[in-house]
């Protein structure tokens, strides 16, 4: 499908977030992390917001973590997305540190703090590969 007419909205590629999206693409979640204190940040950013160092690299991270919180979208805000309510938006924390906003891919049985997820990767039109993260696996009785 080509990309002009998909409906859904699609994250800008710009020359500074590529990396992100070429890990998605390569089934690796990367984050940004500075070079002089060692912390990873997301999103992506020309100053490290800890130490202020303009000096990072790019690299790949665990792709799990835990949620930190949750919303249930009822509302279809976008017409493409019709079809997808009620769907979760979750803030992870990933295991290396930063909170990243995502999808929740599945729908456990029961959600709650703290469950554990792990990023999945969907592809989308156009060659564009986005992170959601699903409980999989991961979730054990509390
Ligand atoms: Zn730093």
């Amino acid at each position: 499908m080509d990309v002009a007419a998909y409906e859904k909205l699609l994250p800008d590629i710009t020359p500074r977030n590529k990396p992100f999206w070429d890990g998605c693409a390569a089934g690796e979640l990367r984050l940004q992390r500075c070079t002089d204190c060692g912390r990873h940040r997301f999103p992506d950013a020309p100053v490290c917001p800890q130490c202020l160092s303009s000096s990072a690299s790019w690299e790949a991270v665990s792709g799990t973590g835990t949620i930190w919180s949750w919303c249930t979208m009822h509302q279809r805000y976008f017409a493409a997305f019709a079809d997808e309510v009620p769907y979760r938006l979750v803030y992870v924390r990933l295991t290396e540190g930063p909170l990243v906003i995502s999808v929740l891919a599945d729908e456990p049985d029961e959600l709650r703090l703290d469950l554990p997820v792990r990023v999945v990767f969907r592809p989308s039109p156009g060659g564009r590969v986005i992170p959601q993260f699903s409980t999989g696996d991961l979730v054990t009785a509390a």
